[in-house]
């Protein structure tokens, strides 16, 4: 049990000795990159998520772009997502040059409102990206619906959403099969497994997962192991151009060792997020997490939001005082320099709720490694600095007029 003193960080990467002999038996073999630990790693995650095709890469950003591309989003195209994200899901679109059209997120929730997908189809439309923000699946079987019915295809960022879980056809299956055509993970160390930096790109099509493992490895038609293993002098090609976007061995020996830990990491995860809705839910000025009836989130992050009211900086410095770490709910990509731009993006609807629940919103402390001692001690603090904080007063809310 912690000391009330000791600081309690909004996240941490559970790591051990496992991890670190995983990472000195690639070194010693000497073969460090898109090697027999990469195709272990890939093999083992689409049996995890139950998907037919897996392919490693380094970061969940280059899977976002490598998706975009191989549905076809280029130049002038138009991507239905999200701002209410982090920033690397739009970013993936305009590496495509093409243009994020932003719809808002639900009343209750922080994923897209998928009735809201329709008004925003033009004919540039060239994929919905949906994301399963925090963890939290979105509600793919509406937006899965939409997208058939329009021809358009549906790219999963799920990079908050390793092993969270979706009720479809009666039966609960891994993010990730994926339900749409693709699904990007990120194994960065804010996520619920980490390799440092890593991804996966996950999908149905043999197509699609052909191009992956072309264009991360620069466009070369003959890989390493194929040229290692030959008996005969092989000379590669480079039809396409590609990227290197690879992962190494030494970060899929680690991803192997947290793929084992992964199912334990959650059942943890879900009992500290129990244990917050229970302590939670009296908190007057406070409300919990929605998780729907289809839905079983990973908790990734646990998000709680203040009624309008209340002054989120105050609470956030009266829990960092309390030597409690906290972020600000997700960003809204819209309102960054980096999207002032004329071409930047589009805003298809009002975004009012994407700003409000930046304005509203705490993401606390969550991670294996807390002791049910620690959750009280936030729920505590929590409850005095609710109680406490001062209450503002906000303007009436700017719509945001679409660009
Ligand atoms: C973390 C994150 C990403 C980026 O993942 P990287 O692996 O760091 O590139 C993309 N989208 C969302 C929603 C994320 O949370």
């Amino acid at each position: 049990m912690s000391s009330p003193q000791s600081t309690i960080p909004v996240a941490k990467p559970v790591l051990g000795e496992e991890e670190a002999e995983a990472v000195r038996r690639v070194i010693l073999s000497g073969w460090v990159t898109q090697g027999p630990e990469v195709a272990a790693f890939e093999s083992e995650f689409s049996s995890f998520v139950g998907a037919p095709h897996a392919c490693a890469i380094s970061n969940c950003t280059t899977a976002l772009h490598l998706a975009l591309k191989a549905v076809g989003v280029g130049s002038g195209d138009e991507v239905i997502t999200v701002s209410h994200s982090f920033i690397a899901t739009a970013n993936a679109v305009r590496y495509c040059d093409g243009m994020p059209v932003f719809v808002d997120i639900e009343p209750d929730g922080y994923n897209i409102d998928p009735g809201l997908i329709e008004m925003a189809i033009t004919p540039r439309t060239k994929a919905i990206l949906c994301v399963h923000q925090l963890g939290m699946p979105c509600d793919l079987r509406a937006i899965v619906e939409i997208g058939k019915r329009h021809s358009i295809p549906v790219i999963e960022d799920a990079a908050c959403a390793t092993g969270s879980e979706i009720l479809w056809e009666g039966r609960w299956e891994k993010i990730g099969k994926p339900h749409g055509d693709i699904a990007c993970f990120s194994f960065h160390p804010r996520k619920v497994v980490t390799t440092g930096d890593g991804g996966m790109l996950t999908t149905v099509n043999p197509d699609y997962d052909r191009k992956f493992r072309l264009w991360r490895q620069h466009g070369m038609s003959v890989t390493d192991a194929v040229r290692h293993g030959s008996k005969q002098v092989i000379f590669e090609d480079y039809d396409e151009l590609g990227y290197n976007y690879r992962m190494t061995d030494l970060q899929a020996a680690v991803g192997r060792v947290q793929l084992q830990r992964l199912p334990e990491l959650i059942a943890q995860r879900r009992r500290f997020a129990a244990q917050f809705c229970d302590g939670l839910s009296t908190i007057a000025g406070l409300s919990i997490p929605v998780e729907p009836r289809w839905a079983r989130s990973n908790w990734q992050s646990f998000c709680v939001r203040l009624s309008d009211d209340i002054d989120q900086r105050a609470v956030m410095q009266a829990l960092l005082d309390q030597g409690i770490s906290t972020r600000r709910g997700v960003m809204n990509i819209h309102l960054e320099g980096a999207y002032s731009g004329q071409n930047s993006h589009r805003a298809a609807t009002s975004l009012t709720r994407s700003v409000s629940a930046q304005q509203q919103t705490i993401i606390l402390p969550l991670y294996a490694q807390m002791t049910e001692a620690d959750i009280e001690r936030v729920i505590e603090a929590l409850r005095q600095a609710v109680a406490g904080a001062g209450r503002v007063v906000r303007q009436p809310e700017q719509d945001v007029v679409p660009a």
